[in-house]
């Protein structure tokens, strides 16, 4: 199938952006990579009649480290951050993550402004926002809101920015020193998207977490910051207090069934996730063998 008729527009500034979409809200749709947006507009799922092509805005793009911020632009590519090394030494779940996004064909066209918007609940970067605590920049006509990531991601493709919004940034704490981190998805093919995903931050001290974030996918509409998680920190970790947390995460959990599974195995995984991760951030085996019979 082809998309419907639209028009084209090539944005030459954020601010001729802005105009744009000030001007036709609804009715028109950004275009960053083209890789959720396009196949959309060709299934005929979505008709906008204006397309606003940011491509050419490299002030969008790129990577900067200042004052224990990392500031993302919208536009950097998925490839890009795979090959950062400022993300490498400040924010290495996310290059991490990225590796799992799709195909190298697609990470050089995907950008992570076009992945927090898109806002697919399968997806590993909203997931990611939410475990590194990240802060979700949009300029709006006249202004710009700081939106927490916690915040922005509202349900399937929905999120908190309005119609004549543009997404222009994402800033993260930089990883504390002595953190770690977990990162897994099943998938049934590498670069599929995920049937349920992990991406956890943590501080270990003296065999207990002394800070510990989980940010699950693939496990309802949106991406979710396990509150179950505390349950974990501060705490020597026994069996008990293992299974107290896989509770709590199971109370917390609303998975959606689709093609790829039910919600009855997605909770199964997200607690198999939990155990590898439990057990693989505190060098604990018997956590894991116990945990996923
Ligand atoms: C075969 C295939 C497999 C894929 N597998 C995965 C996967 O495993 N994991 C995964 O996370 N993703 C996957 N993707 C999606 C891919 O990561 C996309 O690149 C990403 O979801 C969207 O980024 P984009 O830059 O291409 O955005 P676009 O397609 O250009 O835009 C997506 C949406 O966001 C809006 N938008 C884009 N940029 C902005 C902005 N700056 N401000 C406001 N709105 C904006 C657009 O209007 C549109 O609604 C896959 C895609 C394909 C085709």
């Amino acid at each position: 199938m082809k998309a419907s008729a639209f028009a084209y527009a090539r944005a030459t500034s954020v601010a001729n952006a802005l105009e744009l979409l000030t001007v036709h809200g609804e009715r028109a749709k950004v275009l960053s990579g083209g890789q959720s947006l396009l196949p959309a507009m060709n299934l005929r799922l979505i008709a906008p009649e204006l397309i606003i092509d940011i491509g050419d805005l490299a002030e969008l793009r790129g990577v900067v480290v200042k004052g224990g911020v990392l500031t993302i632009g919208a536009l950097t590519r998925h490839v890009d951050l795979l090959k950062s090394p400022e993300i490498a030494a400040h924010a290495s779940l996310l290059t991490d993550a990225v590796a799992h996004i799709a195909h190298p064909a697609i990470r050089n066209r995907g950008t992570i402004g076009g992945s927090l918007a898109h806002a697919d609940p399968a997806s590993e970067l909203p997931a990611c926002m939410l475990t590194l605590g990240a802060t979700i920049i949009v300029h709006g006509p006249g202004r710009e809101r700081r939106i927490a990531a916690s915040e922005f991601f509202a349900g399937i493709y929905e999120t908190a920015l309005r119609p004549q919004e543009l997404l222009v940034a994402v800033e993260l704490p930089v990883s504390p020193k002595n953190s770690t981190y977990f990162f897994h998805e099943f998938a049934r093919r590498h670069g599929d998207y995920a049937i349920v995903g992990l991406a956890a931050q943590a501080v270990v001290n003296d065999g207990r977490f002394a800070d510990l974030r989980l940010g699950f996918f693939a496990v309802g509409d949106r991406p979710l910051l396990a509150g179950s998680a505390g349950k974990l920190v501060n705490v020597t970790i026994t069996s008990a207090v293992f299974s107290e947390a896989c509770s709590a995460l199971d109370e917390e959990l609303d998975p959606l069934e689709d093609q790829q599974a039910t919600p009855a195995m997605r909770r199964h995984l997200a607690k198999v996730l939990l155990a590898r991760c439990v057990s693989s951030l505190l060098d604990r085996p018997d956590l894991h063998a116990g945990a996923s019979a």
